[in-house]
């Protein structure tokens, strides 16, 4: 036991949970020089500093606040969204000098991509990053790549990536000619990619990364493909864990991500909410398991989640699977529908929860000083070639 507890602060070794830190002072916060300034979090005075530090910056800062986010956080918020919609915001304020993002790393990383060079994209807490986009690294995506060239099936393999990816990964797929996706038009961009290589009814392939969820159920649900069409690509293992027959007969190569709230919802969780709320609707995100999104009634992006629960019939009963933040913040707006939580154990986004109010005080607070912190900035090769695969994304039809 002692041994172990006297290797702890050895020489740490590397991990990828570092990505995000600045350092690798594991005494320090996840890595992340946090410079012993940030606010106690039961500070009387930390709302009210809040909002002084949030007036003094007025129109010089832009504060985006995703979904998931923590009530104290969107409290003061300018503009709420997913992903893509606050990215799109950031993008629509030229004149905010800051962008204070209260979301996740890769997407301070997409606001930066979008905004002017003028503009600095700030992360209040650098440890926040996203399992999903931490299950792709550059490196073994680049692998893969070379896996399917020696497969043979590069030249008809168009890469399609998700929104959460980091910018090295858009950058991989906007060289190679792919686009970007949300969870709102993962077919529309799966359609296209197939019409580059072929068609859907054709042989060309896709490389769909880095959530297998997504890509497995729109090709799915929404291409009429069946699950023989689809493989998963391992990195971990030698040729993604797959033949070269494998790959060469597949037509979905999708990468083994996941995200690992979405991940944890369950098809019995689907059947123990009909037994318990007769008559209640399922409405799930995308990024479940095939089987949960196959046994609920609807399934949909974040923004689709908050859309159907505005139009529901007063009275309706739903059961939601999806980040319990949101979940919680559609169900207060609704008292007038019964809304549930689809799994039975607490599922917070615990990166995105990272952003706290000390974190978005210290954030704010330093800003006023004239000293930028926790300043987001994509090297200028990936942002020039992500922003190639985000603009073809732009260039979807319905977008
Ligand atoms: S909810 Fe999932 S995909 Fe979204 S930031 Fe958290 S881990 Fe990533």
């Amino acid at each position: 036991m002692s041994t172990l507890l006297d290797n702890t602060f050895a020489e740490p070794a590397p991990s990828p949970l570092l990505l995000l830190g600045q350092g690798r002072d594991l005494a320090s916060e996840r890595g992340v020089e946090c410079t012993g300034e940030l606010p106690a979090a039961s500070d009387p005075d930390l709302v009210e500093r809040a909002r002084a530090a949030r007036a003094a910056l007025g129109s010089r800062a832009f504060v985006l606040g995703h979904h998931y986010q923590r009530d104290e956080v969107i409290d003061f918020a300018d503009v709420t969204g997913d992903s893509f919609k606050l990215a799109r915001e950031a993008a629509a304020r030229p004149e905010a000098e800051f962008i204070l993002f209260c979301g996740v790393h890769f997407m301070a990383e997409s606001a930066d991509i979008l905004t002017s060079d003028a503009q600095q994209v700030v992360l209040p807490d650098l440890a926040a990053g996203c399992s999903m986009a931490d299950m792709a690294a550059i490196n073994q995506v680049e692998d893969a790549w070379d896996v399917l060239q020696d497969a043979g099936i590069a030249d008809v393999t168009l890469p399609v990536t998700y929104m959460n990816s980091t910018a090295a990964i858009k950058a991989f797929t906007g060289r190679h000619g792919g686009t970007i996706c949300t969870s709102s038009n993962a077919e529309v961009a799966l359609r296209w990619a197939f019409d580059q290589v072929g068609g859907v009814d054709g042989t060309g392939k896709v490389l769909f990364m880095p959530d297998q969820h997504l890509g497995r159920n729109t090709a799915l649900l929404k291409l009429g493909m069946s699950p023989t069409d689809c493989v998963v690509f391992d990195p971990r293992k030698p040729n993604g864990g797959l033949t070269d027959a494998e790959l060469r007969d597949a037509r979905m190569i999708l990468w083994r991500g996941h995200c690992s709230v979405h991940g944890r919802f369950s098809e019995r969780n689907v059947t123990d909410i009909r037994a318990a709320v007769p008559g209640v609707n399922v409405l799930v995100h995308p990024e479940c398991k095939n089987e949960v999104v196959e046994a609920a009634d609807y399934v949909g992006s974040t923004e689709y989640i908050i859309k159907m629960l505005d139009a529901a019939e007063p009275g309706s009963s739903w059961a939601i699977g999806t980040e319990l933040n949101l979940v919680r913040r559609v169900a207060r707006a609704h008292p007038d529908k019964q809304v549930h939580y689809l799994d039975s154990t607490v599922c917070f986004c615990s990166t995105m929860n990272r952003i706290d109010l000390p974190h978005l005080v210290w954030a704010m607070e330093s800003l006023v000083a004239g000293r930028t912190v926790n300043r987001i900035v994509v090297d200028a090769d990936d942002a020039h070639w992500a922003r190639v695969a985000l603009d073809q994304m732009l260039a979807l039809p319905g977008l």
